[in-house]
């Protein structure tokens, strides 16, 4: 199996060991041609507003929606694939939940927690001006924190507002693989 990262901003290398300890082939995406062989797609954090118009100038969200890719967005890449941004617009509207960017304050308000998540247990979670999940619409709230969601999948498709990659724990990445 192939899997796909787009490789705009944010901790490309981390997740690809990650998923290639995981025994999938990684392939990089800079353009819309790189997604033909990917059975899913990854989109890791980093600045959503730079890397969403780098991405829809390229065409790699009309492209993902077209085939449907199965998506797992972290940080920025869940404010990417959310049908709804206050204050901005959606670009791979694929998760029904509102965001709010920058929701537990700024770069000094980052931090880590212990998160309980369904099906995996005791995971640590840093949340790096992490968005904040106001709304849940359609999907399946897989853990919470301080009373808000903070990782939702619907279908296939699976978003976090935390960094899952940055200790290496590879079993919210297993658990979006074993979900394709
Ligand atoms: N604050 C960033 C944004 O709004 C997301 C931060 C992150 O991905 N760690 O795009």
């Amino acid at each position: 199996m192939e899997i796909g990262i787009l490789d705009i901003q944010g901790d490309v290398s981390e997740h690809e060991n990650i998923l290639e300890s995981l025994g999938v082939r990684v392939r990089r995406v800079r353009r819309a041609s790189d997604l033909e062989t990917v059975s899913g797609m990854l989109i890791p954090g980093g600045e959503s507003t730079v890397i969403g118009s780098i991405m829809a100038m390229r065409g790699i969200p009309d492209r993902i929606i077209q085939k449907k890719i199965p998506v797992m967005g972290t940080c920025a890449g869940l404010i990417l694939m959310s049908k709804d941004v206050e204050g901005g617009k959606s670009v791979l509207p694929l998760l029904d939940v509102s965001i709010q960017r920058n929701g537990y304050g700024s770069q000094r308000e980052s931090f880590e927690a212990d998160l309980d998540v369904e099906g995996i247990g005791k995971f640590r979670g840093i949340f790096i001006r992490a968005p904040k999940i106001k709304r849940v619409g359609r999907g399946k709230v897989l853990s919470t924190f301080g009373g808000d969601a903070v990782m939702v999948s619907d279908g296939k498709n699976l978003g976090l507002t935390f960094h899952p990659e940055i200790y290496g724990d590879s079993r919210i990445h297993k658990l979006f693989l074993e979900g394709l």
